[in-house]
């Protein structure tokens, strides 16, 4: 410490906020968090961070912060020691399951918590209650985009680094806000075509800050992206830009993805996407001209009803053009939570153990039995329910206890008012968090987490990077890392674990998971990380496919693809269609966030975009209050007109009030992954006040 500042301590840690997963100092006193300091050993971003990463921590000395576990007795919440309340889920737990089987509990881990928190999450649904029925939040993001890779080239998570992006000679941005919903990243990017010359293509129905800096910008029809992207591919074998030797050596399925193609001329395209024809061949050439392309894509592709579909096409044009395997390559789901990445690789996913092994895999079972202690049939070799089947079987009354850890789920799940009613069905539920969340109204026993900056662990960034957080600060009054909860929670449940530190944790899944073998605390120490897969001897992969793909035969596969409908879409009943998504400065539920005065100060009115077109057709200026009816509820909200969105489509922030943007999403969801397809909500718009 400096002789001048004796008293101030300074210690590495990792943003608590999105995927981009920025690491910097932060420098206390006591409990007092003086700054963040960002410094060049940073992988991720070295002295780049955003708005929240700086100044968003004030949340964690919030008077608001749970400090006791709490127990609902007579419809009140009464404080009770951890004895007591892990007592009481121990026993309530065991009960259901022995009354109602395995099936009956469902978990859904958190994609704040760490790596190993989510391990022992999925570790006490599997091994102690016997279910699979355990989820995360990637459910809600990029479940659809992991799919569309498992389909086409093997592994769930970006093909390569975020710096690896600067050498991209074009960059493809698809229904991603990347400036404000990964700023760091989008920061890369703008430098990259500044100071090297790249080309940037930027697709959305939402004209914001990326597309404003594009060298070609499309506008599609919401829902469409599957064809243009489909068309795009068709061209590329049309006009000699496939790149054969590439198919030929390293691809499955060419011809018959080729023929899939058929339908999917320019001229289909262009009526079904609303982008002019020249755009789209624009476009094409572009892409098939240039000698690296990676595909950015987000929420804007994987929350529609056929999601996991687009997210397919999109891996299979990277295909078509030879884009996988070199530097600057490949496919990039961006993912929204600092640990989703972690929670879906460590385990939390109903059809998945940790490392992406499969549950109904016999020989993958056993290897869990073994490391684990019990017999294969101990282990459930029936796929799980996810986070959107648990809320139906909630409703269906085979579902009758749920433990959600770290998640805003009443507020995050689309259709708020079914989930709502699912979790009022249950005969118990746990919430764990770090604040008496929307979603803790409906819980049983609400036990109080640690922050990062409370506890020891690790985390997984968007580009599979495993970077360790150190403790900054003890935990605030009686609250515990969620490491130490389900520890204690698994004791009281008759297997004594014995973790007294997260490296032990750590150690086990490196042993048994063959994607995280040389995995250690040790080689992440300080600013080191690695890149999973993982060999033994800790060498990481921060480039994958370079030596084929993550496949039986080692070769990607052309999936064939059919466009459909988004379920629902506008109509004479609802004529204007709501995208919603985030802002900069705020996170998802605003739990953190808006517990920050400087923030709440930045943001300081909600606001629902709607176009100039628009605006002057109904004789609406910034300010009015509008109300916002679809098929399910309504909200009210003042007008921002601006030509960030264009004709009949709205943009509404995701943090909203108090119930949000998923008072008016539906029920309806992608099939193939189940995740909601919150970007497809018809409303009507009514004018409440023009002052
Ligand atoms: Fe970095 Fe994302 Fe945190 Fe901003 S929110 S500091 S971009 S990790």
């Amino acid at each position: 410490a400096h002789w001048r500042q004796p008293e101030i301590k300074r210690t590495k840690t990792v943003c608590t906020y999105c995927g981009v997963g920025c690491s910097f100092e932060m420098w206390t006193r006591d409990r007092e968090i003086l700054k963040v300091q960002p410094v060049a050993e940073a992988p991720a971003n070295g002295i780049s961070t955003c708005v929240k990463g700086k100044f968003a921590w004030d949340f964690v000395n919030s008077k608001e912060r749970l400090t006791m576990p709490l127990i609902r007795e007579n419809g009140k919440f009464r404080e009770a020691s951890w004895d007591e309340a892990l007592d009481k889920v121990a026993q309530k737990l065991l009960e259901i399951r022995n009354i109602h089987g395995p099936e009956s509990i469902g978990f859904i881990g958190s994609s704040k918590g760490s790596n190993e928190e989510a391990y022992l999450t999925q570790k006490i649904a599997r091994l102690i209650i016997g279910t699979n029925s355990v989820d995360n939040s990637s459910r809600y993001c990029q479940n659809p985009a992991t799919e569309g890779l498992f389909r086409t080239v093997g592994y769930g998570g970006d093909a390569g680094s975020i710096s690896d992006l600067e050498q991209a000679e074009l960059i493809v941005i698809v229904g991603s806000n990347t400036a404000e919903n990964h700023p760091v990243i989008a920061a890369k990017i703008k430098a990259a075509r500044k100071h090297h010359g790249h080309k940037l293509l930027v697709v959305d129905p939402r004209k914001h800050e990326m597309a404003e800096r594009a060298d070609l910008y499309l506008r599609p029809t919401p829902g469409s992206d599957l064809v243009w992207a489909s068309a795009l591919s068709r061209y590329m074998f049309d006009h000699q830009l496939a790149d054969d030797a590439f198919l030929a050596q390293q691809v499955n399925g060419v011809e018959e993805y080729r023929r899939s193609l058929a339908p999917f001329t320019l001229d289909y395209a262009a009526e079904m996407t609303g982008i002019p024809q020249a755009d789209l061949v624009a476009a094409a050439e572009m892409i098939g001209r240039a000698k690296s392309v990676c595909i950015l894509w987000a929420m804007g592709i994987t929350q529609h009803s056929h999601g996991a579909d687009t997210s397919t096409a999109l891996s299979n044009l990277l295909l078509v053009t030879g884009n996988y395997g070199r530097p600057g390559t490949g496919g990039y789901p961006m993912r929204g939570h600092n640990n989703v990445q972690g929670a879906s690789d460590f385990g939390c996913l109903a059809n998945q153990y940790p490392g992406y092994e499969k549950v109904t895999d016999p020989q993958v079972r056993a290897k869990w039995a073994k490391a684990w202690g019990v017999a294969p049939e101990a282990l459930s070799d029936q796929v799980g329910e996810d986070n959107f089947k648990m809320v139906q079987a909630a409703h269906q009354g085979t579902l009758r206890a749920m433990y959600i850890t770290g998640e805003e789920t009443a507020f995050a799940d689309a259709d708020a008012a079914n989930v709502h009613d699912g979790f009022s069905k249950l005969d118990f539920m746990v919430v764990q968090d770090i604040f008496f969340s929307r979603t803790a109204q409906f819980a049983d026993v609400v036990l109080p987490g640690c922050p990062s900056v409370e506890k020891e662990g690790t985390y997984v960034n968007t580009e599979r990077r495993i970077q360790r957080f150190y403790e900054v600060m003890p935990p605030l009054g009686d609250s515990r890392p969620d490491w130490w909860i389900f520890t204690e929670l698994a004791k009281r449940m008759g297997h004594d674990w014995g973790y007294t530190h997260p490296s032990q944790i750590m150690d086990e899944v490196a042993s048994i998971a063959g994607i995280f073998a040389g995995v250690n605390y040790a080689r992440l120490e300080g600013w080191a990380s690695l890149q999973w897969p993982v060999a033994a001897d800790g060498t990481d992969t921060p480039l994958l496919y370079t030596q084929g793909f993550h496949t039986d035969d080692g070769k990607a596969t052309l999936y064939p693809l059919k466009w459909q409908e988004p379920a629902e879409q506008a109509d004479g009943d609802y004529p204007y269609t709501l995208n919603n998504g985030r802002l900069l400065e705020m996170f998802q539920g605003n739990n953190q966030t808006g517990r920050v005065a400087g923030i709440r100060w930045l943001v300081p009115h909600w606001f629902v975009e709607i176009s100039p077109e628009l605006a002057a057709r109904l004789g609406i200026a910034s300010g009015h209050w509008l109300k916002i009816t679809s098929r399910r509820d309504a909200l009210e909200v003042p007008a921002l007109v601006t030509d960030r969105v264009q004709g009949n489509n709205l943009f509404l922030p995701i943090h909203q009030g108090k119930d949000g943007v998923n008072k008016l999403t539906g029920e309806h969801h992608d099939p193939d992954v189940n995740t909601p397809a919150y970007k497809e909500v018809a409303v009507q718009l009514e004018v409440l006040a023009r002052a």
